[in-house]
C-alpha cells in the first residue's frame, strides 16, 4: 500500500534522509521510531506531500505519488497539535475537506454524520466550540477531519505526545481499535519505544535519517540487529567481558563483543538448585530493589556488570540488598554486537 524507494531528503545542503526503502502492507498499523531529528518526521512530510524528495519515488496503492499535489495523494494525516482550527466548532472542523473539495451540502451532512458516528462523537459534541473539548476528544475530532475525506492511508504524528500520561495510555488502546475497525493502512510516528511496541504491526527504527531494522515488536525486541535498535528499546544490561568470562566457554561467548541482555532473560537461582538445561549461572550481589507492584527489578552487580533482573512474586524467596545470589541464564538470550554495531 505505501513504498518508499531509494528515497533521498535534502534540506540545501543537510542531507535528512539518505536512503530510505520501506515496504508497508495493506492494513498495516506501521510505526517509525527514533530519537528526535532521526528523520521520522521528513519520511511522513514526504509521504503527504510536503516535502520533495531529492531524489526517489513514493508509491500509494501502486500509483507513483511523488509528484502529485498534498490534495491529489489520498493520504489524510492529523498532527501532533493536530492543527484544528479553533475558530470553528466540531461540525465545520470536520466538514472543511469537505468543503474545499467542493462536496455538496447534502453529501458533506452525510458523511460528517456517518464519520463523527463512527468516532463515536455525539451530536451534542458537533456543536461544540473546540476548548470545550478534552484532549482526548479533539483527537477524535482530528482523526474524523482526516479520515472524512476517505483516505487511503492515514499519517499519524505523534498524536499522543500532548497528552498527560493517564489519558495517553487510555487513547493508545482506543486509537489502535479505530485503526482496527476502519482497516485503514496507517503510518505512525513517535518517539517513545513503550507506544510503538504495544500498538504496532510492524515497527522502522530510525538511526539518524536510515533505518537500522524494520520488523514485528516482538522481532525488535528479541532480536534487535544492531546496537544501537537493542538499546534504544527496552531495557538491556551491558555485560562486560568479565562477567562473560565467568560464564564459562560452553557459554560460547565472545567475551570482546558488545553485549546484551534483557531483564526477563535472567532469573535468580534459589540457593542449592542447579541451573535449567542449557543456562549458565553466575554469582553477584544485589545492588538495589525498585518495587513496580506486579514485579520488582533488582539490579545485581555481578563481575562489573549491573545486571537487571525481573523478578515476579512467585513463591521464591525475596533477596534483601547486600544479599549474595546466584543468576542463571540461556546464553542464547545475550544479544552480540560487532565494531559495526550489526547483530553478530
Ligand atoms: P522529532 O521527533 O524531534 O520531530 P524527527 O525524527 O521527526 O524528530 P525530523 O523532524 O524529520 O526528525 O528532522 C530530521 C532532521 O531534518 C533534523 O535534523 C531537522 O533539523 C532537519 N529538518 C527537518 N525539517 C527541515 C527543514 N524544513 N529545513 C531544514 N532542516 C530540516
Amino acid at each position: 500500500m505505501i513504498r518508499y524507494e531509494n528515497v533521498e531528503v535534502a534540506f540545501d545542503d543537510f542531507v535528512a534522509i539518505p536512503h530510505l526503502d520501506l515496504d508497508v502492507a495493506e492494513g498495516e498499523f506501521f510505526t517509525l521510531l527514533g530519537p528526535s531529528g532521526c528523520g521520522k518526521t521528513t519520511a511522513l512530510r514526504t509521504l503527504a506531500g510536503f516535502v520533495e524528495p531529492s531524489a526517489g519515488e513514493i508509491y500509494v496503492d501502486g500509483k507513483a505519488v511523488t509528484r502529485l499535489r498534498s490534495d491529489q495523494r489520498r493520504v489524510g494525516m492529523v498532527f501532533q497539535n493536530y492543527a484544528l482550527f479553533p475558530s470553528m466548532d466540531v461540525w465545520e472542523n470536520i466538514a472543511f475537506g469537505l468543503k474545499v473539495r467542493k462536496e455538496n451540502k447534502a453529501e458533506r451532512e452525510r458523511l460528517v454524520r456517518d464519520i463523527a458516528r463512527r468516532v463515536d462523537l455525539s451530536d451534542n459534541q458537533l456543536g461544540k466550540n473546540l476548548a470545550e473539548l478534552s484532549g482526548g476528544q479533539q483527537q477524535r475530532v482530528a482523526i474524523a477531519r482526516a479520515l472524512v475525506l476517505q483516505p487511503k492511508i492515514l499519517l499519524l504524528d505523534e498524536p499522543l505526545s500532548n497528552l498527560d500520561a493517564k489519558l495517553r495510555h487510555q487513547l493508545r488502546g482506543q486509537l489502535k481499535e479505530l485503526q482496527h475497525e476502519f482497516g485503514i493502512t496507517t503510518l505512525y510516528v513517535t518517539h517513545d519505544q513503550d507506544e510503538a511496541l504495544t500498538m504496532s504491526d510492524r515497527i522502522a527504527v530510525f538511526n539518524k535519517g536510515r533505518v537500522e531494522q524494520v520488523g514485528t515488536p516482538q522481532e525488535i525486541y528479541d532480536a534487535s540487529a544492531t546496537e544501537f535498535v537493542c538499546t534504544f528499546i527496552g531495557e538491556a544490561s551491558r555485560l562486560t567481558p568479565e562477567l562473560l568470562a565467568a560464564l564459562g566457554p560452553e557459554a560460547g561467548l565472545d567475551p570482546v563483543r558488545s553485549s546484551y541482555l534483557r531483564l526477563e532473560k535472567v532469573s535468580l537461582l534459589a540457593d542449592g538448585a542447579t541451573p535449567p538445561p542449557g543456562c549458565c549461572a553466575v554469582d553477584g550481589v544485589v545492588a538495589a530493589a525498585s518495587y513496580h507492584g506486579l514485579h520488582t527489578v533488582f539490579t545485581v552487580e555481578s563481575h562489573g556488570s549491573q545486571v537487571q533482573v525481573l523478578f515476579k512474586e512467585d513463591g521464591q524467596v525475596r533477596p534483601a540488598v547486600g544479599e549474595r545470589v546466584t543468576l542463571t541464564l540461556d546464553p542464547a538470550h545475550v544479544l552480540q554486537y560487532g565494531d559495526d554495531g550489526v547483530r553478530v
